[in-house]
């Protein structure tokens, strides 16, 4: 008997070969139809008796490509209509832009086995890629996606490549960057000057130059990085000093798994993030005695880690290296430098050598970063090979545009149940992060074909994200609280849409009373919030400098804590004395010394207190060292205080303070310290969220703010908290620091708003 059959998927479907995929696998069940791209996805009628249609439905419901997944697939029963042959339709002119543009993605497997066939004609060719793989958002110029619209414009296909493109049954079928070392991009070598270097072969060249210690830019997909051999300590070294970076730690890339195993630590659930065709920059525990340099990332206990993102890297990686160093392209706080005469410019008293090649890149994005934490992988920058592909929502949104905080800016654009998110861009507080800023809100507007009704931003009235939001003509705008859509960022990708307890520890946010917020316990959902209660407020001695010098926290502790009388701690013959007095009059008199509620500043306090750290140079940097350092076997914990006045309760250092003091006295080794001060900030939560629920009967509790990057203090709340009883949401595909505030932004926005027009 004859059947016909429609069937409709949703999900990550188009850009990724999956129509020459259905091609393929009707032709090899035997079943006539058609399949096309329309705004949701992908639609396919098929025919055939019932047996081909059983084996094509099976395969394409479990067999697809490997940048595909699917979130929905429906089939519905037809009348046959006697149609043969199989064939790929034109899409619909109706096609959404928002489903077209794909992320960059790494180098499939099949393509890889093509890198190192000395038979294929693709054999150690640097751009190699396919349907499956390959380029995407970084190199697109405009839609719909089409090799006209994307930097591959430069080159013509020659006729053996433009066969495959048009041949439905190849894996380059559509594939807009195709390419060959007869047609497509090459590689050139030149030196810190710009002065070509004369090489057979530029990847041969460039590892013998990293061999011996060179520092070299690469250029990869989404821009620059600055790379060297990772067991080479001097090299690093000379690195750090050119790069003007102290300490944070460095990026490494090496070819396998099993290379990375060798210095590395992985737990069974971080393989599937690291092997993931995203990409991610994965944190793992090092091991002790590991061949890497020392210098990659010192007082740290984790590596960052990736996999090869591109064919080039492969190649390097081939055989010569167990891991290079694979930093950004960039001095400290700039952008990461992605085109080409920028780059040299930026980059020559840095890099050695060059290797780069002619492959424009359109859309500067950097590297992801992700950890496992409470048995999910956790974003902490969400960018290359993840952008644009949309976060799916479980509310209707109009387009807003959310333009996020200012340290780590990323942008959002939402459009019914999707949210897009932009690449990382940085700390709009540098000029050229900032024009970054407004070439990605303006290039995502346009691959999107979105034009935003409403813009949303962060109430600071200082931040260049809202003063770029208030310039905006014709547009509705919307001030949103930072910790709040933290909240909502949090409720949001967990699809909840009711009330919520939401405890925020974070960096510094601007609160509704015009003071800097948190250590924030609140309950609210996307329409509004109210506080119930925070950390007690500390004043932060010179403002900004507190932040880079936790030192001075740690005193602003002391002084509150103990009044005139200071405890004989080491910590104070650290500060000379004059500053000493300054800096105490400053904290007893509320001289130039916002106050704020930060639980940031708490562990950066402690952080110095106990001889961690007195200065910082990048923010979190404190904080994560304390969390480095903790005993996990150390179940101790601190008391606290809890008080209330004007704005709700008050959980308070004295207690905390005096403990630890106690402990520095008794000659406590800071490992003990530290577990002991995450321990009760456990508790701290635990009492509030118990406190809160006594108000309000709310049982479930939502965890943001980048302070919740830490997993001692993530793992340990939640697990106390579900032990309680609590519901507890965290993040996971949206970062919970600053980088996943516009996505709360963007929901709030759009509710307040419909609810002021319903009105
Ligand atoms: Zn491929
Ligand atoms: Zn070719
Ligand atoms: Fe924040």
């Amino acid at each position: 008997m004859i059947l016909r059959k429609r069937i409709e998927i949703e999900g990550v479907v188009q850009g990724v070969g999956f129509r020459p995929f259905v091609y393929n696998m009707a032709e090899h069940w035997g079943v006539s139809g058609f399949v096309l791209n329309d705004s949701r996805g992908v639609v396919v009628e098929v025919e055939g008796q019932l047996e081909g249609l059983a084996g094509f439905l099976f395969a394409i419901r479990s067999n697809t490509p490997p940048l595909a997944s699917i979130s929905r697939f429906d089939i519905s029963d037809l009348l046959p209509t006697g149609t043969t042959g199989f064939e790929i339709r034109q899409s619909d002119v109706s096609v959404a832009a928002v489903a077209q543009v794909a992320p960059d993605s790494y180098v499939c497997d099949d393509c890889l086995a093509e890198l190192f066939n000395p038979e294929d004609r693709r054999y150690g060719y640097p751009f190699i890629n396919c349907t499956n793989c390959g380029p995407r958002y970084s190199i697109i110029t405009g839609i719909p996606y089409d090799r006209p619209k994307t930097t591959m414009q430069d080159f013509v296909m020659c006729p053996t490549c433009q066969a495959e493109y048009d041949d439905p049954t190849t894996r380059r079928f559509h594939a807009q960057p195709n390419a060959c070392p007869e047609c497509g991009p090459q590689l050139t070598l030149s030196d810190a000057a710009g002065q070509p270097v004369a090489a057979d072969d530029p990847v041969a060249a460039a590892i013998d130059l990293l061999r011996r210690g060179k520092i070299l830019a690469i250029k990869g997909l989404g821009g620059y990085h600055l790379a060297v051999d990772a067991e080479n300590e001097e090299a690093v070294l000379e690195l750090r000093r050119r790069k003007q970076r102290d300490e944070k730690p460095f990026a490494l890339m090496s070819y396998s798994a099993e290379q990375v195993v060798e210095y590395a630590r992985t737990e069974a659930e971080e393989l599937p993030l690291l092997t993931a065709p995203e990409r991610p920059i994965v944190l793992l525990a090092k091991k002790d005695d590991s061949s890497i340099a020392p210098s990659v990332a010192p007082r740290n206990r984790l590596y960052g880690v990736m996999l090869p993102g591109t064919p080039l890297h492969y190649l390097l990686l081939k055989d010569s290296f167990r891991a290079l160093v694979m930093t950004s392209g960039n001095v400290s706080d700039e952008p990461i430098a992605f085109e080409d005469n920028e780059a040299t410019e930026r980059l020559e008293t840095i890099a050695d050598y060059f290797l780069t090649h002619n492959r424009r890149i359109h859309m500067r994005i950097d590297d992801s970063i992700a950890r496992f934490m409470t048995g999910k992988s956790v974003m902490l920058r969400r960018s290359r090979g993840y952008v644009p592909r949309a976060i799916f929502l479980q509310e209707q949104l109009p387009v807003v545009l959310a333009t996020g905080a200012e340290l780590k800016s990323t942008v959002c654009l939402t459009q019914g149940d999707r949210a897009f998110f932009s690449q990382h861009i940085g700390d709009l507080k540098n000029a050229d992060v900032f024009d970054s800023f407004k070439l990605t809100i303006a290039h995502l507007q346009e691959v999107l074909e979105l034009t935003p009704e409403i813009v949303a931003h962060d109430m600071h009235p200082d931040f260049y994200s809202t003063r770029y939001a208030e310039q905006l003509n014709g547009i509705e705008k919307v001030a949103v609280q930072h910790h709040h859509a933290h909240l909502a960022s949090c409720l949001a990708e967990n699809g909840y849409d009711g009330e919520a307890i939401g405890i925020i520890f974070d960096g510094l946010g601007y609160g509704n009373d015009g003071r800097i917020w948190g250590g924030e316990f609140l309950v609210g959902d996307f329409a509004g919030f109210k506080r119930y209660g925070h950390l007690c407020n500390i004043p932060m001695p010179g403002g900004d400098a507190a932040v880079k010098e936790p030192l001075r926290m740690a005193l602003s502790y002391l002084v509150r804590t103990y009044g005139d009388d200071l405890p004989q701690l080491p910590l104070l013959d650290r500060i000379a004395p004059n500053d000493l007095v300054l800096y105490r009059q400053m904290i007893a008199k509320d001289i130039n010394s916002p106050m704020t509620s930060s639980c940031g500043r708490l562990f950066d306090g402690v952080a110095a207190l106990i001889g961690l750290r007195d200065t910082v140079s990048y923010e979190g940097q404190a904080a994560m060292e304390l969390e480095q350092i903790a005993d996990t076997d150390e179940e101790g914990c601190y008391p606290f205080n809890l008080w209330r006045d004007d704005d709700g309760f008050n959980l308070g250092y004295p207690a905390l303070i005096t403990a630890i003091v106690d402990d520095l006295l008794a000659g406590e080794p800071a490992s003990i310290i530290s577990a002991r001060f995450h321990n009760t900030m456990v508790e701290v939560v635990l009492s509030a969220t118990r406190l809160i629920w006594s108000y309000t009967g709310l049982t479930t509790v939502a965890l943001s703010g980048g302070v919740f990057q830490n997993r001692i203090l993530t793992e340990a709340t939640v697990y106390l908290l579900e032990s309680d009883g609590f519901t507890v949401l965290t993040h996971s595909r949206v970062p919970p620091n600053d980088g996943g505030l516009a996505l709360g932004q963007a929901v709030i926005a759009a509710t307040q708003v419909a609810k002021k027009r319903g009105e």
